[in-house]
């Protein structure tokens, strides 16, 4: 979220609206707006300030042609009917909501399974908000065990983590609210994502865990989790540091267990204490759901967790937030029994599908050099070739804008700032007859921009939106 303010300058003046809507007003009807800025002296009737509200949100974007979010913008009406039933429901009531407490339960369980846990029945796990608060508590789970291990240095020593640079933005946060150094290992050349071999040499006796994307938000490439595993088997051998993997699957922890059923990155690997991922990308539900699981509890310290009695019962949580909604759980839940394993596989495959002919497409224009083709998340990346002058990929990003398609531009992070791209995000829902209308909106945009005299986006920033 922006850090709101309050407006620079707060606009008093009346604003008309539509007569009709004030038809119930017995002094003659409605003829201006409310105050937008602080809260009206009285209360409208409820039609009306629906109307209101309706009308402003008309211009909010059409999420189906956003190819800038992971975040699921489409599910069954089946599933928004569970949802509605059950949007009264809070998570954290455990004891007065038995069975959505019980459905969370089922669904870490079939998330054990899928990722392999050597024994499901140990493994431990919770729902969070998003992938973002399910590393949050991932990290606080390896900074605790790093704690608890160097109980005689700490505190006095500074605990590290160990990353590539590509991470997603709620590593940094991690790293700044709990006070643990950001180690990050830099994009080299054609390599964009972690290197395994660096992130062993960047740990030491203060580094609580190596964190490895499944796959990275800049590009949808997998890191190495395998190698990576391997990196730190070896590091161990020669030096005893013994440093746990945390697996921040957001996408690809709901995408490799269908698609690369022998790809070796979750608990298989011994190394991998946890594993996140968001519900609410290719585990196709609406905003907000994420899960985070352990191998066992032993990779989760004891003290973390709380319980509290106030609300009845004394189920165990952690958590960062305390009241929070139940219906994305009741439509995760819905969802896996719904699609179940095939399910899955069908859904992923077909995204996956769509975005490696898109990728060919975008390739066949001429203009354009792939830096991924989205043949492990559904996701590429992609720039323009070096004889390309007149134009570059926030000028591709402007200009698609206006056809409504939402596609990011950005920098990528040391070492390759030089390099900018364009990112697109297939997701259920965005079909194979709309990824043809992109093409084919791109093609045609093209003769335009080769006849540019040079480069014509100066406000980089705004025009383009860089989704994590
Ligand atoms: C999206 C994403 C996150 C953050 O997830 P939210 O569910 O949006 O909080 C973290 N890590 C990676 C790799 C992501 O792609």
């Amino acid at each position: 979220m922006p850090l709101h303010t309050g407006p620079e300058k707060p606009d008093e003046r009346p604003r008309a609206v539509n007569p009709f809507y004030g038809e119930a007003n017995p002094v003659g009807g409605m003829t201006e707006a409310p105050p937008q800025h602080r809260l009206p002296d009285g209360p409208l009737p409820p039609a009306t300030a629906y109307q209101l509200v309706h009308d402003e949100l008309m211009l909010d974007g059409n999420s189906r042609l956003n190819l800038a979010t992971f975040v699921t913008t489409w599910m069954e009406p089946q599933a928004g009917v569970l949802m509605a039933e059950c949007r009264d429901k809070n998570m954290i009531d455990k004891d007065e909501y038995p069975r959505t407490a019980e459905l969370e339960r089922r669904c870490v369980a079939m998330l054990a399974d899928l990722w392999n846990a050597p024994d499901p029945s140990a493994a431990v796990g919770c729902s969070t908000t998003g992938s973002s608060e399910a590393c949050m508590l991932a990290g606080m789970a390896l900074k605790r065990r790093w704690a608890q291990a160097n109980a005689d240095r700490y505190p006095g020593a500074r605990p590290n983590l160990v990353m590539g640079i590509n991470v997603q933005v709620c590593w940094e946060k991690f790293c700044t609210f709990w006070e643990v150094e950001a180690r990050q290992v830099p994009m080299e050349g054609d390599r964009f994502h972690l290197d395994p071999q660096a992130a062993a040499e960047l740990c030491d006796e203060n580094t609580i865990g190596v964190v490895g994307i499944l796959g990275s938000t800049f590009d949808g490439s997998y890191e190495p989790i395998a190698e990576l595993c391997a990196a730190l088997d070896e590091l161990q051998q020669r030096t005893g540091l013994d440093i746990p993997v945390h697996v921040d699957g957001a996408s690809g922890a709901m995408v490799a267990p269908f698609l690369e059923e022998d790809l070796l990155w979750d608990f298989r690997l011994p190394r991998v204490a946890s594993i996140n991922t968001s519900g609410h990308k290719y585990g196709l539900v609406y905003p907000g759901v994420g899960w985070a699981l352990w191998r066992s509890a032993a990779e989760l310290p004891e003290e973390l967790v709380f319980r509290v009695n106030y609300l009845g019962g004394d189920m165990p949580t952690f958590a960062l937030n305390f009241s929070r909604p139940g219906a994305q759980v009741v439509a995760q839940y819905y969802t896996f029994l719904r699609l179940g394993r095939e399910g899955y596989r069908a859904v992923q495959q077909t995204t996956r599908d769509v975005a490696m002919r898109l990728a060919d497409r975008v390739e066949a224009l001429g203009d354009f050099r792939l830096l991924t083709r989205g043949d492990q998340l559904p996701v590429f990346a992609f720039t323009t070739t070096p004889d390309v002058k007149a134009y570059d990929v926030f000028d591709v990003s402007r200009r698609m804008r206006e056809r409504g398609w939402l596609v990011p531009a950005y920098t990528f992070p040391a070492n390759r700032q030089d390099l900018s791209v364009l990112r697109v995000v297939c997701r259920n829902g965005f079909s194979s007859d709309l990824a043809e209308l992109f093409a084919e909106d791109l093609g045609r945009l093209l003769p335009e921009l080769r006849r540019q005299p040079h480069p014509l986006t100066h406000d980089k920033d705004s025009a383009t939106g860089f989704h994590h």
